[in-house]
């Protein structure tokens, strides 16, 4: 469904909502960032950007500029898309409208051209969420509301499939997540949000092939997310956790890191690695990571 009826439906439904705050999240004063050399042609690059507290993931793929979520504020982002003079983003894919999410995406779509926006289409009575579908309506950007089964093709052998979610519910956000796998070649990737157990075993039950090279674990690595039933269906080689150094929720929880040390799975964590970039020619891939 790609309608921009289905924005004003949202947007209206903003609006006239009562209008809560107080999702206060940490929030990091971030370093420079090292970058990685640019892919060469017909690579691929996924950057886990350091936003403390939150995700951000920016894509490069041989033709394509692709962003999921922008952290809790958005400059770290700007700075870092246009320190690769990213001036424009194909896609942008907001996972879900937590402040640690889709906070920096304000930011983002101020600052950077941006073709189109997929989003799990639930409303969040915040002054950011509104801010952000203002800005969408505003700039005319095609707005979809992305489902489970969605694919695309992003060209050059890239394939996107939205897992996640098939019916998502306002009073449980984390669990509207899109959760997207990306396929290039012989090497895919797994983005979930903060997706709980709960969405892991909906996508399991929907027969969806699951398996992936890298996972981004979901929910910051918390206990919530990453089942064990879930993480052996992905079978993922490289585990990449989201979160802010002394983050306030305890994130990743104990009993993520014990269960993926079980597995005997690599582990990135951009609190520890700062921004962590994998690049891939879709036979193989190697991390680099800023610290
Ligand atoms: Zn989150």
């Amino acid at each position: 469904m790609r309608t921009k009826k289905l924005l004003t439906v949202l947007l209206a439904s903003v609006l006239t909502a009562a209008l809560l705050s107080g999702c206060s999240q940490l929030i990091h004063r971030l370093f420079p960032v090292n970058t990685p050399p640019p892919p060469a042609e017909g690579e691929l690059q996924v950057h886990f950007i350091d936003v403390g507290q939150g995700d951000s993931i920016y894509i490069r793929t041989p033709s394509k500029n692709i962003l999921i979520d922008a952290g809790e504020r958005g400059d770290t982002v700007v700075d870092y898309l246009q320190g690769l003079a990213v001036d424009s983003l194909d896609l942008v894919i907001c996972t879900h409208p937590h402040s640690d999410h889709i906070g920096g995406l304000v930011d983002v779509l101020e600052a950077i051209e941006v073709k189109e926006v997929i989003d799990p289409g639930v409303v969040h009575t915040s002054k950011t969420f509104e801010k952000y579908l203002t800005l969408i309506d505003e700039k005319d950007i095609v707005f979809t509301e992305g489902r489970a089964g969605d694919t695309r093709d992003l060209g050059d052998g890239v394939l996107l499939e939205l897992l996640h979610p098939a019916q998502p519910k306002e009073n449980d956000l984390n669990n509207a997540s899109i959760v997207a796998r990306l396929t290039f070649g012989k090497i895919s990737f797994l983005f979930t949000g903060d997706a709980e157990k709960k969405s892991e075993k909906e996508i399991l039950g929907r027969g969806f092939d699951v398996s992936s090279t890298i996972l981004k674990a979901g929910h910051h690595g918390s206990s919530t997310s990453t089942g064990e039933d879930f993480l052996k269906a992905v079978s993922p080689e490289t585990v990449v956790i989201m979160c802010g150094e002394g983050n306030s929720y305890g994130h990743p929880h104990e009993e993520t890191i014990e269960l993926l040390a079980e597995y005997d799975i690599d582990v990135y964590r951009t609190d520890i690695s700062g921004t962590i970039v994998v690049t891939t020619d879709g036979k193989t891939y190697d991390v680099t990571t800023e610290k």
